[in-house]
């Protein structure tokens, strides 16, 4: 009605409650404790800059769950990245979702340096777990994506 340019001032949506939509405290409290943490975390940026420099050429790894509402799928992931002063660094996920496919997933980043190429490679070559579907290698310096199965595809969705 509005973009006919009708008037929609006496509309209703029907069961409007506008108390089912109202946000908890609970909810309001942990987001304001997430952004403190965020905020403080962007102000030490320089000097997590400067430590992860110190250790470059180790690899950093850490693990998160990411729940996708939209398709109600759960991913576990563990990402690994090669600390580099050369560049953004090669950087590797185990990723594991609630439909129960896992794949190992390995990106060298554009600009990536040759280390870091030579790293991603070696993990792909490396890598023949059974545990895992399929392993990737995104290598964008070279614009190659190689892929190995370890079984075959069902046509299952991960
Ligand atoms: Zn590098």
């Amino acid at each position: 009605m509005a973009m006919a340019g009708l008037d929609y001032s006496h509309v209703r949506e029907p069961d409007y409650n506008p108390d089912s939509y109202r946000q908890t405290p609970e909810v309001t409290r942990w987001i304001e404790h997430t952004g403190r943490q965020v905020l403080e975390i962007w102000k030490q940026r320089h000097d997590l800059r400067k430590s992860a420099l110190e250790r470059a050429g180790e690899v950093e790894t850490r693990s998160r769950t990411v729940y996708y509402d939209t398709d109600n799928i759960s991913e576990n992931q563990t990402e690994s990245l090669r600390l580099c002063r050369d560049c953004p660094g090669v950087w590797k996920i185990v990723s594991h979702s609630s439909r129960g496919k896992r794949i190992l997933a390995i990106h060298v980043p554009r600009k990536g340096c040759r280390r870091c190429s030579e790293t991603g490679y070696q993990w792909y070559e490396k890598e023949n777990s059974r545990h895992l579907d399929a392993v990737y290698l995104q290598d964008r310096p070279n614009d190659a994506f190689l892929t190995k199965t370890n079984r075959p595809q069902t046509g299952d969705r991960y």
